[in-house]
Formats: structure tokens, C-alpha cells, sequence
């Protein structure tokens, strides 16, 4: 690592607006922002006509790159670590789940040393994603690899990932639901509704044991009828509820992200790109989950039509967010890294650019490229 690092003549995507300033990192932190900064043994970055961000954050995502993160493997994760970062990502959840549970105890209890601890994109932690779902609306995972929910089970995996577990998707209908929202939240993770069945009763029973986040609004949830909203009116309605929108057109259509856009608004909405190891590549078939998917217009789906994860990476989601809802680059950054970082627990160290916080960031070019990211003050991507 350069001991400084100076960004200098960008214009940084700064909450209230633009913002001309350079960035000097030091040790892996922001240390100062501000006009003509100077310090002569820095390794100097020329940011002129480029857009200056933090780095971009995925709290779902399940590989990309050709690295799979349904693993004990720990090279797969530390190589999609090191290859994220030309996306503009910058720190991710691990979102993974075994074949049953022993497979689920051994996979977090195999990758919980990365945690804080891989080269490139850092690995905050992990979404698990199931067991515990309404089987009616199991998406991608196959049914026989769900469970009713069962405290002490998903205390176990809590346990084998050292507490490093900070999202829990579940159904809240399902029997003894309620209280794992407890001792989801007990233990450090947030409990989030999905692949879901429930109604806006059960879901509203979900929100008031402490679930405050939804994964992938729209996918894998009982739809909106007009007399019975399901979980996505419930959802859309829970001011205390943050919801992920996966914003590559494809998993849900542009008008309807418009309206959840509406109600959520930039401080409810956090993108998520629910990527496949396939993301980000040019491979046509692959296999997710032990079954074989096809890639055709940015989408993986299974051979029944299933849509199982997007394959466009988080900076395609980004540009798509700020064309869909017509917002400015600064709110695009809020529900691309700011948002996400609540979710993952570091929004004390990431998704914001200010003096302390981790030097995690991205420069993009005037069409929103990714050009230069840097996680932690290293160099981890040049595209310039
Ligand atoms: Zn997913």
C-alpha cells in the first residue's frame, strides 16, 4: 500500500451535490478532503473530468467473474474479491447457504477468517439466504435444501461464521418465524423478509419482531392483489423497512422499480445485483445450485424459466437506477454504497467519502465507466 494516496482535481459525488476537492488517503483512510491538497511522497491519481464516489457496496450476491461463492473454497471468494473492484465494488456481503445444514455450518465456518481479510473488495460479512423460506416461493434454491426455522439451527450457523453473519432472508409466515426475527436480531444480523408467501397480516407480524429489511422486492414473493397486498404493499408501506430493488430490467420491469422507487425513495432503497458466479462474463450455460442455467438478455434462467440471478454487475445497476428513476449521481451512490453499508454493519467506516472513514472508492467517467477503484488505499483497478 502507497503510505498516501492523492486523488487529486475529480469532482466528488458529494451528498448535497457536486463538489470540486481532492481526496488524500493515508493508510487505507481518508485523511483529508479538500482544494489543492499537498503531500509530497504521495502516489498522485490526476481524477481531472472523472466523478469521485464511494465504492460501491453488494449486500446480495452470489459470485460473479466465474467464482461461485456456494463454497468451502476459500480461493473462489478471495479470487472474486480481486476481480470485483473493476465493477466498481468495493466490499460485499458473502450471500451463500449449503446443501443442508452441516454443509451451511461448514461453508461459514471455512470462510469466516476472510472476513476484513482478502486483497481487493472486502468481504464484510454474509447474507444467508434460506434455509428458512416459504417453500411455495423457493426461487433458485431447490426445495429439498430448505428448513423450517429452527433458532438453535441458525444460532449453530451464527456460531461456525464467528457472528460475522449480518443478513438473514426469511419467510415470516412460516410456524416459530417470529421468534428467529428475535434471535436473528439478537445476535448481531438483520432479519429481512423474502421468498415469501405471507400475507400483509404475516408480514406486518414480521416487521413488528424486528424484521427491517426485504430482499429483492417483487422476486420470490407472493405478487400484489388488490385485495390482498401480500408482502410487497406490506413492505412498500413499512417506513422502518429498507427493500433491495435488483435493477438490471430484467428481474423486475422498469415501470414497476419506478413505482416502488416512489414510495421507498433514495433513503429506503438499496441496490442489489443477486449476481451469479456467471456475472460479468460471456458464458452462455452454466450451473446453479446442481442445475444447469442459460444467459440470454442479462438474466440467468433455469430451463423452466425461473430467473435464478442477475449477470449484469452492480455498476450497470447503478447507471440503470440513475436513467430508471432520474436521479442525480450523488443519490445514485446513496442506494448503491451508502444504504448497503447500514445493511452490512460498516456504515461507520464505509459508504460515505469523509475524513476517517476506509479509503474505498471509485472514479468513474462522464458516461459512469468505472475507470479507477481503490479499496482500503490500494490501487485495485485501472482502467484508465
Ligand atoms: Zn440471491
Amino acid at each position: 500500500m502507497p503510505r498516501h494516496l492523492l486523488i487529486q482535481n475529480g469532482v466528488l459525488a458529494a451528498p448535497a451535490g457536486p463538489l470540486r476537492a481532492d481526496v488524500l488517503c493515508h493508510e487505507g483512510r481518508i485523511v483529508a478532503i479538500g482544494r489543492d491538497l499537498l503531500e509530497p511522497d504521495a502516489v498522485v491519481i490526476d481524477a481531472t473530468g472523472l466523478t469521485v464516489g464511494p465504492g460501491l457496496i453488494d449486500v446480495h450476491v452470489h459470485g460473479g467473474g466465474g467464482h461461485a461463492f456456494f463454497t468451502q473454497d476459500q480461493e473462489r471468494i478471495r479470487d472474486y474479491a480481486r476481480w470485483a473492484p473493476r465493477n466498481g465494488v468495493t466490499s460485499f456481503l458473502v450471500s451463500t447457504i449449503g446443501r443442508d445444514a452441516e454443509d451451511t455450518v461448514g461453508i461459514f465456518a471455512a470462510l469466516a477468517p476472510l472476513v476484513g481479510k482478502t486483497e481487493g473488495a472486502e468481504v464484510l460479512g454474509f447474507h444467508l439466504e434460506g434455509p428458512f423460506i416459504n417453500p411455495e416461493r423457493h426461487g433458485a434454491f431447490h426445495p429439498r435444501m430448505l428448513r423450517p426455522p429452527v433458532r438453535e439451527e441458525y444460532l449453530r450457523f451464527q456460531a461456525a461464521a464467528n457472528g460475522h453473519i449480518r443478513q438473514v432472508t426469511m419467510a415470516p409466515e412460516l410456524p416459530l418465524a417470529l421468534d428467529l426475527a428475535v434471535a436473528i436480531s439478537s445476535s448481531g444480523a438483520i432479519p429481512a423478509m423474502g421468498h415469501t408467501d405471507a400475507t400483509v397480516a404475516q408480514a406486518r407480524a414480521g416487521f413488528d419482531s424486528g424484521i427491517r429489511h426485504v430482499t429483492h422486492l417483487f422476486n420470490a414473493m407472493r405478487p400484489i392483489h388488490h385485495r390482498e397486498g401480500g408482502p410487497i404493499v406490506a413492505a412498500l408501506l413499512q417506513d422502518s423497512a429498507t427493500c433491495e430493488l435488483i435493477c438490471d430490467g430484467a428481474h423486475v420491469g422498469v415501470e414497476t422499480l419506478q413505482m416502488a422507487y416512489r414510495t421507498l425513495g433514495a433513503s429506503r432503497t438499496v441496490v442489489v445485483t443477486d449476481n451469479l458466479h456467471l456475472a460479468g462474463m460471456d458464458a452462455l450455460t452454466g450451473r446453479f445450485a446442481g442445475e444447469e442455467v442459460t444467459v440470454s438478455g442479462g438474466k440467468a434462467a433455469k430451463a423452466d424459466g425461473t430467473i435464478v440471478g442477475s449477470v449484469e454487475t452492480l455498476d450497470q445497476h447503478f447507471r440503470n437506477a440513475m436513467q430508471f428513476f432520474g436521479i442525480p449521481v450523488e443519490t445514485a451512490f446513496r442506494i448503491c454504497s451508502t444504504n448497503p453499508a447500514q445493511i452490512a454493519g460498516a456504515a461507520n467506516r464505509k459508504g460515505r467519502l469523509d475524513r476517517g472513514m476506509d479509503a474505498d472508492l471509485v472514479l468513474m467517467d462522464g458516461d459512469f465507466r468505472v475507470k479507477l477503484t481503490v479499496c482500503r488505499g490500494n490501487i485495485a483497478y485501472d482502467g484508465r
